[in-house]
């Protein structure tokens, strides 16, 4: 993004979070969103979170930011001198930062709050009409990441370079944002989008200055676990840690050091709160890319940890949606993501178990139809993985 001269008469400034408008269920705010609001608000224009494309006349400056690729924009958007748009989702690795003013500027936390309210009225209206009892606290929980956290980077860049990531501009890890600069006391926990914290060669000292501050932290992008160490461990699992610890498997050529890395965690912590990203579809979406996948599913398992498949897209394309086994990887992404499912149902009870909920004389679904189609043809595939469950490892 660029900026056009300040004018002295207050400005009038839109921000549209466009990942809001695009995404159903989209819960999370836009940090570039909030800190262009806060930069602006300091010198006193009236900042609005816009949520529509329409009237762009009326304002002297619109900011868009979209972080997903796929995240639909009207087709007419375009760069101007009074629209800019910014972000992964327009320009994927090759987004410019923002300028260093704004990047470094303190986020407005409380940008999304009008929305937040309106959402909230919206539901509860929702609910009074349907005759259902409304819950406030367990409503207001959705916007938890809003409202509850502060969020930052305290360092930016990554020198693995994988193919699949946006994270190609740089080849090392270096201090980004000293907490100070995104953390208000008034934050109930903090929420680190650092790309990979662990890689920076300064890592213990900010990690000690997050324990300091004593509130919940988070790493949302995940943890390099490859560069774990048992004084790393020690620090990360005994800190007020938020949540789940989110940890990578995305590579099938990692397992044995994944493996060696998962002996070290359980010698530091029993938690169950260990998810791993178990990237598929990137290499390929043939029969090896489905048993590659079951084969870090039973790694984690052993390790009762929990796994997230994320199937891989890039900004043109899904390739396991163009794969024979499209329904195949529908089927292990809802397995495997839901963690309450995942933890009790081997994936071929899974399967059966959709088929349980439709009639008894309706077809076979396809859940199901994707399981015994892939069986007939992989038999000692699924023999070797279908009937894996994670309650079972545990007991071992
Ligand atoms: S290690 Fe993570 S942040 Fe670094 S390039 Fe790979 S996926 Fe991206």
């Amino acid at each position: 993004m660029s900026f056009r001269k300040e004018k002295t008469e207050i400005m009038k400034i839109a921000i549209i979070d466009a990942d809001l408008i695009g995404r159903k269920r989209h819960r999370f705010p836009n940090l570039a969103c909030e800190k262009i609001s806060g930069y602006w608000k300091e010198r006193g224009a009236e900042v609005e979170l816009k949520l529509d494309y329409d009237d762009f006349e009326i304002y002297d400056q619109v900011f868009i930011s979209k972080v997903f690729t796929d995240t639909p924009v009207p087709d007419w958007l375009k760069e101007t001198d009074k629209v800019h748009l910014g972000g992964t989702g327009f320009y994927f690795d090759k987004a410019p930062n923002l300028p260093n003013e704004i990047e470094h500027h303190m986020p407005d936390y409380r940008l999304y709050d009008a929305w937040i309210e309106s959402e909230i009225d919206k539901i509860h209206r929702n609910f009074d009409s349907q005759g259902k009892k409304f819950n406030e606290r367990s409503c207001r929980a959705q916007f938890k990441e809003y409202t509850d956290y502060c969020i930052g980077f305290m360092t930016r860049g990554c020198f693995r370079k994988c193919q699949f990531c946006v994270n190609q501009k740089y080849d090392h890890v270096f201090e980004h944002s000293p907490l100070d600069e995104f953390y208000e006391d008034n934050c109930k926990k903090i929420c680190l989008l650092d790309d990979n914290f662990l890689g920076c060669p300064n890592w213990k000292a900010l990690l000690n200055q997050l324990i300091a501050i004593g509130k919940p932290f988070k790493f949302k992008q995940g943890l390099d676990e490859r560069l774990l160490t048992d004084e790393k461990c020690e620090l990360l699992f005994n800190s007020n840690y938020d949540g789940d610890y989110t940890f990578a498997f995305d590579n099938i050529a990692d397992y044995d050091l994944i493996h060696k890395k998962l002996n070290m965690i359980r010698r530091h912590t029993s938690s169950t709160n260990i998810k791993f990203y178990v990237l598929v579809g990137f290499e390929s979406t043939d029969v090896d890319d489905i048993e590659n996948a079951f084969r870090r599913l039973e790694l984690l398992m052993k390790y009762q940890c929990l796994p997230y498949i994320m199937r891989y897209q890039d900004k043109n394309r899904k390739p396991w949606q163009e794969s024979k086994y499209r329904g195949m990887y529908i089927a292990m992404a809802r397995w495997g993501n839901q963690p309450n499912i995942f933890k009790k149902m081997s994936f071929r009870n899974f399967c059966e178990a959709n088929q349980a909920l439709k009639r008894r004389d309706a077809p076979i679904c396809t859940t199901l139809q994707s399981m015994l189609d892939f069986e007939k043809e992989n038999p000692e595939i699924a023999k070797k993985y279908f009937d894996l469950r994670y309650d079972d490892f545990s007991k071992r």
